[in-house]
Formats: C-alpha cells, structure tokens, sequence
C-alpha cells in the first residue's frame, strides 16, 4: 500500500512575509535528512509537506528521521488511495486494521480539501462511519472520546487515510536563525545546549577542547560519538578539535590553583569566539546551568563572559541537572554520554576553586601568559571533523 507523511508546520507558519524563505529552509532540511534513507519525493502544498515513500524505501526509517526534524509540528502517516468512497474505506479497513481489531469505539474525521468532491465532509464521515459500525459491531461509536478516529482528508489528486498525528519535533528549521558555536564537552549538558538551540533555528558548530595525553582519544572518540547523535537533530555540523594541552599546562606552571578553572574557561571562550568568527557564527552557546559547580556561579560566569564581544546563549541556565538529563534520555545522548572517559576540565582541577572571583586578580594572573600565542597557536592547530559523514547511513547531511 502507497504511503504518504504529510508533515505539518509550526511556527513557521506564523512568520508573514519571510514565510517562503522558512518554507524553502524546511523543505531543504527535510530533503537533505531523508535522502540516504531511500527514494521519497517531497513537496510543499498550503504549508503541508508532503513526503511520497517510494517503494522498496523504509517507510518506519522516514518517519523516525522525520520525528528529529525541527520546524515540524505534527506528523500524519497515511495511506494514499482513490478519491471514492469504497476506496476510501477499503484502505482504511486494510491500512488501519490493528487499530480497528483494538479500539472498543470510534468515530471517522474527515477534510475535504477538495471542495469539486459531490459530498461534504459530514456526509463522508456519516457514511463510511455507517458502514463500519455496521461491519464492525465491536467499534461503538463515540463523537466524544472515541478510542481510534479514523481520518480521511480528501485533496486535489488523492485521498488519505490515516489514524491521527503524532508529535513532530517542533521548534523552527535549522538555519532560519543564523549560525553558532556550540562548546561541546563529553558531558551530559552541552549536547543537550546544542539540541536546544538547533531547536530554535541555529545552525551549529561544534567546537571540542582535547588535552591530549591528560584526556584520552577513547574520550574524543566520545565526543565524535555525542556530535553524530546530534545531527539526526541539527544537520550538517562541522566538529572542530581544538588542541588544549599547551594552554592547560602553561597555567598550571604561571597561574595560581584556586584560578586554575577560570582562567582555563576564559581560554576556551577567547578561542571559541575566533573559531565562531572565522564560521560565521553569531553566539557561542555552553551547558551551563547557574550554581551547578564552582565555574558556573553568577560572578564566575561573569569573568568568562567578559572575553566575548559575542553573546552566549546557554538554554539550561535555569534548568535542574534532572531536567537535562531528561531532556538527554530522549535525544539518545544520555548513555554515551555518562562514559567515565575525563574531560579537560577535569584535569588540574584545583581542591578549592574561586566560586567568587573578582576580575583584576585574574587579569593579574593572566599577565604571565602569551595570551595571545596560546591562541592563536590553538586556533592553527584546529582539526575539523564532519560526524557521521563516513557512515552510509548520514552521508547526506
Ligand atoms: P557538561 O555536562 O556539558 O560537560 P558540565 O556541567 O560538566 O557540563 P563544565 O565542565 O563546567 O560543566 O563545562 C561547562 C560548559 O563548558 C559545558 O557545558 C560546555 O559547553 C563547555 N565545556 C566544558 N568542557 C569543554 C570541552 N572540553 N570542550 C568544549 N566545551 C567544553
Ligand atoms: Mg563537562
């Protein structure tokens, strides 16, 4: 049997005269994502997608990836069938037969898009409602609160048949926002940060601080393993491998311990900052959450805040590390990224961290570095990886 998804937008739809423009990234975006998984033709129609599943295409695989894409509020899988009536409810005795054998009562839904069709919307619904309760004296019928409503939308070519929506991913499509620099450590917040964000519209970055030999390669291949389960979410999206060794190692030597974390976290932001200019990016966005550890407090935040000219977008500042962690179980990144690989901040932590430091003392410590050769040295060393690119599977990202 011939499916369809017909995928229906959010937001978008409210955005007036740049509506074409977050039409034209969403169907990009869809094509894109569904393109590995199998010939389907896509196609816009009065702000509904419509996704034609070809045969011999893995229609379960669609709808999985079609579930990840943001800027879709709801998804209809159905089938395609001929604008009758004995069509109409033969599909739906066949499409929906599971449903049918399950639901104590039902009642029939139909839209008609099609206004040449000889019946109204009631009339349809009246008489293959008819035919069923007749044919299927389990099914009682309910206008109210129905088990299964069986929905018929009649359009210009076809009809379909399906058993209601289900949730899309919301948010808007990636790209109608602009561009940012995700800080992507291998811990449990900051590909939650990045989800969040490509959630309203950002392309990402991502950018990875390694020390090597003090974090491991198991611990990058971690962070590769983090960025690819990203892109099912955001699309295409370049990891960038900043070496960090030298710059951890020259604070341990010149700065004083309790600034250890500070003035390791203002070098991170100084050289995401270069990295987010040099692609176009317009905010870095961390993981931080307020008052999580010392580095997170609201004068801490402030010292490495203070570095950027860019805004920093950080989504789970007000979140609870339980709401995060929900948030990570349903992205799929909860369990690799609870791997007991360390990341850099866990090196050279100091026993008794600064949670309220005052800007001229760190300054004072920062004069005994080359500020500006460490990163610009860091910022040459940068390695660029495209996850998930050599995998069959996300090629086409
Ligand atoms: P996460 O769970 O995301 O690792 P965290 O609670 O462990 O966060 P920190 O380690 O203090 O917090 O880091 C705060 C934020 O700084 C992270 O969310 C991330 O955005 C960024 N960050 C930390 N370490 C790295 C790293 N090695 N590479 C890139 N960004 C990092
Ligand atoms: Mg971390």
């Amino acid at each position: 049997m011939k499916e369809v998804l017909l995928l229906k937008c959010g937001e978008i739809v409210l955005k007036g005269l740049n509506r074409k423009s977050f039409e034209d990234k969403l169907l990009g975006n869809i094509k894109r994502r569904l393109k590995h998984i199998g010939p389907c033709r896509v196609e816009m129609r009065q702000s509904v997608v419509y996704v034609w599943i070809e045969d011999g295409t893995d229609a379960d695989a669609v709808v999985d990836a079609a579930k990840k894409i943001f800027g879709i509020a709801l998804i209809c899988r159905a089938a395609v069938c001929e604008k009758t009536l004995e069509s109409m409810q033969q599909t739906a005795e066949t499409y929906l037969a599971g449903e049918i054998a399950a639901a104590p009562s039902f009642k029939v839904e139909t839209k008609r898009g099609d206004k040449r069709f000889p019946m109204t919307s009631i009339q349809v619904s009246q008489h293959i409602g008819g035919e069923l309760a007749h044919q299927y004296p389990h099914m009682r019928p309910d206008m109210h609160t129905p088990a299964l409503t069986i929905h018929f939308e009649i359009r210009d070519t076809y009809a379909f048949v399906h058993a209601g929506p289900t949730p899309g991913a919301g948010g808007m499509p990636v790209g109608t926002n602009g561009r940012a620099a995700l800080l992507l450590s291998g811990g449990i917040d900051s590909p939650v940060a990045g989800y969040m964000m490509a959630k309203r519209g950002l392309e990402l970055i991502a950018i990875h601080f390694f020390s090597y030999p003090y974090t491991s390669e198991r611990a990058k291949e971690k962070v590769i393993e983090l960025a690819e389960i990203l892109t099912a979410y955001t699309g295409r999206m370049p990891l960038y491998i900043v070496p960090f060794t030298h710059i951890q190692e020259a604070i341990r030597d010149h700065c004083p311990e309790e600034l250890f974390t500070l003035i390791m976290r203002r070098f991170m932001m100084r050289i995401a900052e270069a990295l987010a200019t040099q692609a176009e990016c317009g905010a870095l966005i961390t993981g931080e959450s307020l008052g999580q550890v010392a580095s997170q407090t609201m004068p801490a935040m402030a010292v490495t805040g203070a570095v950027c000219e860019k805004p920093i977008f950080r989504p789970a500042i007000g979140m609870d590390k339980e709401e995060i962690v929900q948030i990570a179980r349903k992205i799929g990144t909860f369990d690799t990224s609870i791997l007991p690989y360390e990341d850099c901040c866990t090196v050279f932590t100091p026993k008794h961290p600064n949670t309220k430091p005052k800007l001229p003392r760190i300054l004072n410590a920062e004069d005994e570095l080359d500020i500006d050769g460490l990163v610009d040295e860091a910022v040459r060393g940068v390695e660029i990886l495209y996850p998930g690119k050599n995998k069959k599977q996300e090629a086409q990202l």
